[in-house]
């Protein structure tokens, strides 16, 4: 296990390559949208999607909070590669970690360790985003394994992903119950990836439908005991939303150094317009949710490090941090004036890769109803 005092090495180490070589590259990244293999090739050769893992079981024996510490630095760099590690870091290879057989984990897990293989996360469907008791790619039982039938979309990382874990219904009367995550090569006779989405941000993150039709897979494919696939969920959402917290405050860090030096170097009636008083207190208001940002999203990981349930933490965090940062960006754009709306600069970017933090791991919606009902209503 890596110890605390190690945390701000491995921190340090991941800044100086994100400003090394992502800083100063992400501008024409992203203008290629090609999805950025050489880059993720060096974050795998760090050991970065292995951080989950214990070192005895080829990771490389971090923890929740060192994971999202990764993530944070990465998304101060590019949110297209903070995403697709945190996909690989964890819900494209945690069950077939945990569920794995061993041949599975020799020929797709370690590969996707060494960046050799990706992976996805395939839940939602045309007519089940919030809902997944609305589920229908359906996997029914035959003689040897299952027979998978239905369509995902949003699927991030869909186009490239050599394997998907994918939920399916196994037994529609059960609904929650009848749910369960199953693994599925990309290369198995019946799956069909769509072209990559146009989208607003993340743009060189590749998101795609996925087809299943009449996909035949052994029984052990099954990622976990037969209508246990929610409560496997359950088992990393607290993560799954501490992660994205903190891509977020990788995004508010971005917004908010790139505010300061322009309001530091920008002039309007004869003054930088960091003398203004509105302008300082856009940066005031950007550096206070920053912290505060920080300061829930690590209670949450650490608490997920000590296994102290923190469901209520965690959605918070990923609720506060990710408005913050969707704030922070649009601020960002304001104190660029003109130049926040320039695809030159990385305001606009800021801006349009803020919206992908919203709906992962739970729409805002969906928090803060839980959120209230946890609060008592
Ligand atoms: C960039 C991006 C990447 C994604 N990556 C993945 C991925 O890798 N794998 C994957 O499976 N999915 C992925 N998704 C899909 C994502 O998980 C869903 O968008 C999310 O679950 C919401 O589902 P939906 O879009 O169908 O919205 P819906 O569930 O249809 O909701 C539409 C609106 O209604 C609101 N709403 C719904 N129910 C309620 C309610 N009970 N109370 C109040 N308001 C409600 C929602 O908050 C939202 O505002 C991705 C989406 C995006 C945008």
């Amino acid at each position: 296990m890596i110890r605390a005092n190690a945390e701000e090495l491995i921190r340090k180490s991941i800044a100086r390559f994100v400003d090394r070589e992502i800083i100063p590259r992400a501008q024409e990244i992203d203008n290629k949208k090609e999805f950025p293999i050489e880059i993720l090739k060096q974050i795998a050769e760090m050991g970065v999607f292995g951080i989950r893992y214990p070192k005895e079981k080829g990771g490389a024996g971090g923890n929740t909070t060192l994971y999202c510490i990764i993530c944070e630095e990465l998304a101060r760099g590019l949110m297209s590669v903070a995403a697709i590690t945190a996909m690989q870091c964890l819900m494209g290879t945690n069950f077939l970690f945990h569920f794995g057989t061993d041949q599975m984990r020799q020929t797709y897990f370690y590969p996707a360790m060494r960046g050799e293989k990706f992976s996805c996360f395939c839940l939602t469907e045309p007519e089940a985003g919030s809902d997944l008791g609305a589920v229908s790619t359906s996997a029914k039982k035959t003689e040897d394994g299952y027979m998978v039938n239905g369509l995902k979309t949003w699927v991030t990382n869909g186009p490239i992903a050599d394997f998907f874990t994918v939920l399916c219904q196994t037994n529609p009367a059960k609904k929650f119950r009848g749910l369960n995550f199953f693994f599925i090569p990309r290369d198995t006779p019946g799956v069909s990836v769509s072209q990559p989405f146009e989208t607003l941000g993340t743009v060189t993150t590749k998101m795609s439908e996925v087809a299943f039709s009449n996909v035949h897979i052994p029984e052990d494919y099954r990622l976990g005991q037969e209508g246990q696939g929610l409560d496997n969920l359950m088992t990393i959402l607290a993560e799954i939303r501490s992660m994205t917290a903190a891509l977020a405050i990788g995004l508010q860090r971005a917004a908010l150094a790139d505010s300061i030096r322009y309001a530091q170097e920008r002039e309007a009636f004869g003054r930088p317009i960091g003398k203004y008083q509105l302008i300082q207190a856009k940066v005031a208001n950007m550096a206070t949710q920053l912290e505060a940002s920080r300061l829930m999203t690590y209670r949450a990981t650490r608490m997920i490090d000590q296994g102290i349930p923190c469901m209520t933490e965690a959605s918070m965090a990923k609720y506060f941090a990710t408005e913050a940062a969707c704030t922070a960006a649009d601020e960002c754009t304001r104190i660029f004036g003109a130049y926040g709306y320039s695809m030159e600069y990385n305001a606009q970017r800021y801006y349009r890769d803020s919206r992908f933090l919203l709906n992962g791991g739970g729409t805002h919606e969906i928090l803060q109803t839980n959120i209230a009902r946890w609060a008592g209503l």
